[in-house]
């Protein structure tokens, strides 16, 4: 794994078939990427796979697309392509124009990809409407490692943190609590997490962060009755037993996504994958 400031974590998988990257963080740090895969092998970079269509996670997909194939869901190229805002329905994050075309990957999945190098099987899977709608979770069977995008993110400073959910690009908190208890299952029990941004985790790490998600939104949800404003819930602190988990996101902010999350229409059907 390799970390750098201001981007997501960038997995790199080596091996005699070459590299396979999960994300390429910042435009701005592909050079220095390049540098840090240069110490680690000579092989080139087969393929870059994009956990979701966020700058911070393909700002170095017009770089790598010389050597490599840039492979996502099918919403991510759509997104890149359109340009758009993100944010959590009311605060915004980010304002992004469209996309260069160098910059759009060159293969897309609905439902699911499998790539079989360097004697391994690395599984790419899409659960709708999480982070975002376009969300893959990356399993490297063999080595039994998972990098799960911004799916799961462990704060900036600590090892805690609510999300970010991109609700204006399609995430949802239900979407995302329904997505883990999909994928957890599927997770061996000692394999090694990498989180979008933030340290290397364990299964049980995103157990827990799973369990505050279910509780948090069910909190929010039993006290959100008729004509309760969002300004009243955060007067009353509802969510101050999980202020440890305060990060990027502080409670207000992450309260204010569950309120427009359970406003808005109930996310697609979750598509099974084996
Ligand atoms: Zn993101």
């Amino acid at each position: 794994m390799l970390t750098g400031w201001p981007g997501g974590n960038v997995g790199v998988a080596v091996g005699d078939d070459g590299i396979v990257l999960v994300d390429d963080q910042d435009a701005a740090l592909a050079g220095e990427i390049q540098s840090a895969l240069r110490i680690i092998s000579e092989k080139p970079v087969r393929f870059v796979i994009n956990t979701h269509h966020h700058s911070d996670h393909t700002g170095g997909n017009a770089v790598f697309r010389d050597h490599a194939l840039i492979i996502a869901q099918t919403s991510v190229r759509k997104r890149l392509a359109s340009g758009g805002i993100c944010g959590n329905g009311t605060s915004t994050e980010a304002v992004w124009p469209p996309a260069n075309i160098k910059a759009l990957p060159d293969c897309t999945f609905d439902h699911a990809i499998t790539l079989h190098l360097n004697g391994e099987d690395i599984r790419v899977l899409h659960f709708a409407n999480m982070h975002t709608d376009g969300d893959a979770v990356v399993f490297f069977s063999k080595s039994k490692v998972v990098h799960m995008g911004d799916v799961f993110v462990t704060g900036i400073n600590g090892c805690h943190g609510f999300p970010f959910v991109d609700i204006e690009g399609g995430g949802s908190v239900r979407g995302m609590i329904a997505g883990i208890e999909q994928l957890l299952p599927q997770i061996p029990n000692d394999a090694i997490i990498i989180p979008g941004h933030g340290q290397i985790s364990t299964v049980q790490d995103v157990k827990n962060y799973l369990r505050m998600l279910k509780k948090t939104f069910a909190t929010v949800e039993k006290a959100k009755t008729n004509g309760t404003t969002l300004k009243q819930l955060q007067q009353e602190k509802i969510l101050d037993p999980w202020r440890e988990w305060n990060g990027y996101y502080d409670a207000d902010k992450y309260l204010e996504t569950i309120y427009n999350d359970l406003n808005s229409a109930k996310p697609k059907d979750f598509i099974r994958l084996e």
